[in-house]
């Protein structure tokens, strides 16, 4: 018999009931570190009291009007991301994936507007993820994904990720019309896009006119020590993606654009119920205030420094278990030898949550403002875990 829940994921039989900062306890009063922070969802925490009374003033008298009225919520947090980025203009969603439906819809109503209805063509990387919509998969397209679900959504090539001259070549075609990437791969393996290719994909896209789309779903909000992470690069997008950390845990995503790119979206092209919600936008402005700050990025680097150097000799400590550390910031991979699954779940038998990824690598995403004991306990379990696997391997 089918599942009263549609068995679309393999689940760990953990059953979370609550948390705090960086850790979660179970129905049976288990505590786990949690250095996967819900995908680099929970980015300030389980239950931030920053957060919790942001969310209970505004539920206290608020939660729901239509975008049909004006909404000050939204606005303030529309404001905020404004202030802080390259965007002139912000449309809210309520995920990822809602955000790439409309970073598809935006690039090509840019060009039917500017008489080239025929520059549909969004290129992509192989290994991204940009949700599961269908837009999303077509995106990605990798076989995994989009297996049995045809047709796709058309209009979509996937180039080599890290092939330069692929990617040279195709951007020249009259028919592109935007290139969609992660400046990190989140889902692929936490695979960083250098500085310098980002940079060069930035000289391509001034050259050819072509829009350049950023999804910072999962890298972006503070991840890797910067606001968002295409600023390492000194570049700016034209259109930006974003959802996981700005809700802190509450849903809530937003496509952010310049004036130019977004100046096809007049009233009425798009729209959506629930995006921009009174309640996920209180959250989001506060989580705003709390993350697009100096001081809290400096202090996201400084951790990251922590915990990369305890990474570093955990990798050398257990040559046969991990191979490499790789990413930005709390934006964190390791590359293992051994079952990248074997040792996730060895950390669940240690106390300690990470989550895998493709590339046989396993996740690390902590809450942004995870204590430095934390992280020192974080390291230990680790140890732990990879201690397991080494001698389960004997
Ligand atoms: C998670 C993720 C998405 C999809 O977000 P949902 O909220 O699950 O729809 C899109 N892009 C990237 C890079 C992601 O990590």
């Amino acid at each position: 018999m089918i599942p009263t829940i549609l068995p679309t994921y393999n689940r760990a039989p953990l059953s979370f009931v609550e948390g705090a900062g960086a850790w979660l306890v179970t129905d049976d009063g288990r505590r786990y570190l949690d250095l996967g922070a819900g995908i680099a969802v929970n980015a300030l925490g389980h239950a931030n009291p920053d957060l919790v009374a942001a969310l209970t003033a505004q539920a206290g008298k608020l939660w729901h009007v239509s975008n049909l009225y004006q909404i000050p919520a939204q606005q303030r947090l529309a404001d905020l991301l404004v202030a802080a980025t390259f965007a002139d203009t912000v449309f809210f969603t309520n995920s990822g994936t809602e955000a790439c439906e409309l970073a598809v819809k935006m690039a090509r109503k840019y060009w039917f507007d500017r008489g080239r209805p025929d520059r549909t063509r969004i290129l992509t990387f192989t290994g991204s993820f940009h949700g599961r919509s269908s837009a999303g998969i077509a995106a990605a397209g990798s076989e995994k994904m989009t297996h049995g679900f045809g047709p796709l959504l058309p209009g979509f090539t996937h180039l080599p990720w890290g092939d330069h001259a692929a990617l040279d070549a195709a951007i020249r075609d009259a028919d592109v019309g935007a290139v969609l990437v992660e400046p990190v791969q989140g889902e692929g393996g936490i695979r960083p896009m250098p500085d310098a290719c980002l940079k060069g994909l930035r000289d391509l896209c001034d050259a050819t006119g072509v829009l350049m789309i950023l999804d910072e779903v999962q890298c972006g909000m503070g991840r890797t020590g910067r606001l968002f992470a295409h600023e390492w690069a000194g570049i700016t997008p034209d259109i930006m993606m974003v959802a996981k950390g700005i809700g802190g845990g509450f849903p809530l995503g937003a496509v952010l654009a310049t004036e130019n790119a977004a100046s096809g979206m007049t009233a009425g092209t798009h729209g959506s119920t629930y995006g921009g919600n009174p309640l996920a936008c209180a959250v989001g402005a506060r989580v705003m205030e709390i993350v697009a700050d100096d001081a809290f990025l400096a202090e996201v680097n400084r951790k990251a420094g922590q915990f990369r150097q305890g990474l570093d000799s955990l990798v050398a400590r257990h040559p046969d278990v991990f191979e490499a550390v790789r990413g930005q910031g709390l934006m964190i991979g390791l590359k293992c030898r051994a079952a990248n699954t074997d040792i996730v779940k060895a950390g669940y038998a240690a106390g300690v949550l990470t989550v895998p990824a493709a590339d046989n690598v396993i996740r690390i995403l902590p809450p942004l403002n995870i204590p430095e004991d934390d992280i020192a306990e974080a390291l230990r379990r680790l140890d732990t875990a990879a201690s397991a696997v080494a001698q389960a391997a004997a």
